[in-house]
């Protein structure tokens, strides 16, 4: 396996892959983990005397310039915590150059092969190696985590190290028991890491807005609440298969619910069974928090992804609050896995050195621990 450490690059031009899809609000950068997450590389390849190109994307602007998507603030934020000047898009002769959003081109995240083949040999002209470090990119089979490295020596940075060795951790041999608990807004984009781990896990627990459709899976009223109603079947399937495989799903047994998605919306508790038709489920209820922490605590080990309430609105972040909370007091190894639930444990407060690990990347945490092959990975030999 290649690694940075043997990587030569004294001297040399270095494409360094980054994840700085940081989230803004009016162009101010509201959680900038992500590009602290990236300064460990960034610094070391500095001290054995690199000159660096940074490339990385910002949202989903789908081969259109959009200014509200440009990495300008991302620059200004980097400068600041790197303490030293960082160039934006033109080299103007600074050891570090951060360019524009690489998704303002559509060949970044094209499915043609040879157009990002062709984008990747003109990345490749910046650059005498590849650093791959911007792990919340490696699910993606684009131009610069997929085909770049391919052009050029390269190594993993070590975020991208430290990621897969607490990721193979939780995947090979976890400390029992192991909890994994599930929220935020889709079941459909976590069936695939349910199923896998429902046959390595003890105890699942879910909330979110996915709760709802398990709760109308077994039969509930679930109101206006979110739901994917074309996935109760399947979702009806893994309820079987948890209770088959003996682990122990847990689901809310109280509900906040409101009449409207809004932060002002009044919220009052109800059992999960007894939802009025014409509310919608916001977050898991005050029991329920207490349960789900409760089993937290038990494990020695805890992978944690998405946020079980609207825990933007203060009415309705109690749920994830507990949860954060319990993850804090694990005596073991927890996990936060990525994108918003990253963001909603500092947005509550909590800090890094909380937990065990926060990983950042939340699609790419679920589909490693789905145990899918990740392009970005695999292209650095990992
Ligand atoms: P995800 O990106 O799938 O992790 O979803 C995160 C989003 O789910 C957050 O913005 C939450 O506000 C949202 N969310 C969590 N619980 C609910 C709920 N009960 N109803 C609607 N949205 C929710």
């Amino acid at each position: 396996m290649n690694s940075l450490a043997s990587l030569d690059v004294a001297g040399k031009r270095v494409f360094l892959r980054c994840d700085l899809n940081v989230p803004l609000k009016d162009g101010v950068i509201t959680d900038d983990g992500r590009i602290r997450a990236s300064l460990p590389t960034i610094k070391s390849l500095l001290e054995r005397g690199a000159s660096i190109v940074i490339g990385a994307h910002l949202g989903r602007p789908k081969g259109e310039i959009k200014s509200e998507l440009s990495l300008a603030p991302v620059a200004k934020r980097l400068e600041v915590l790197l303490g030293q000047s960082v160039d934006f898009i033109s080299n103007n002769g600074a050891a570090v150059t951060l360019l524009e959003n690489l998704r303002f081109t559509n060949a970044e995240t094209s499915k043609d092969d040879a157009e990002r083949a062709a984008f990747a040999k003109e990345l490749a002209t910046l650059a005498d190696v590849y650093v791959g470090d911007g792990f919340g990119a490696v699910h993606r089979k684009h131009a610069s985590v997929y085909d770049l490295p391919g052009l050029l020596p390269n190594a993993p940075g070590l975020l991208i190290q430290a990621e897969v060795e607490v990721l193979t951790k939780l995947t090979k041999s976890p400390e029992r028991p192991y909890g994994v608990i599930l929220g935020g807004a889709k079941v459909s984009d976590k069936i695939g890491v349910i199923s896998n781990l429902l046959s390595k896990v003890d105890v699942m627990a879910i909330g979110g807005g996915m709760v709802f459709t398990f709760l109308a899976a077994n039969g509930k009223e679930i109101g206006s609440s979110l739901v994917e109603i074309d996935l109760i079947p399947t979702v009806k399937e893994l309820i079987a298969t948890a209770a088959s495989k003996g682990v122990t799903l847990v689901l809310p047994t109280d509900i906040v619910v409101a009449p409207e998605f809004k932060q002002s919306a009044i919220p009052t508790v109800v059992p999960a069974d007894q939802m009025p038709s014409d509310q919608m489920g916001l977050d898991i209820g005050p029991e329920s928090a207490a349960i789900f922490a409760d089993e937290i605590k038990k494990c020695k080990t805890v992978f944690w992804n998405g946020p079980m309430g609207v825990f933007e609105f203060a009415n309705f972040a109690h749920g994830t609050k507990v949860v954060a909370q319990a993850l804090t007091e694990v005596a073991g190894i927890s996990v936060v896995g990525g994108g918003d639930s990253a963001a909603a444990v500092r947005v509550l407060g909590f800090k890094d050195s909380d937990f065990g690990y926060i990983s950042t990347g939340g699609g790419a945490s679920l589909e490693y621990l789905e145990g899918k092959v990740l392009p970005g990975l695999q292209a650095l030999g990992l």
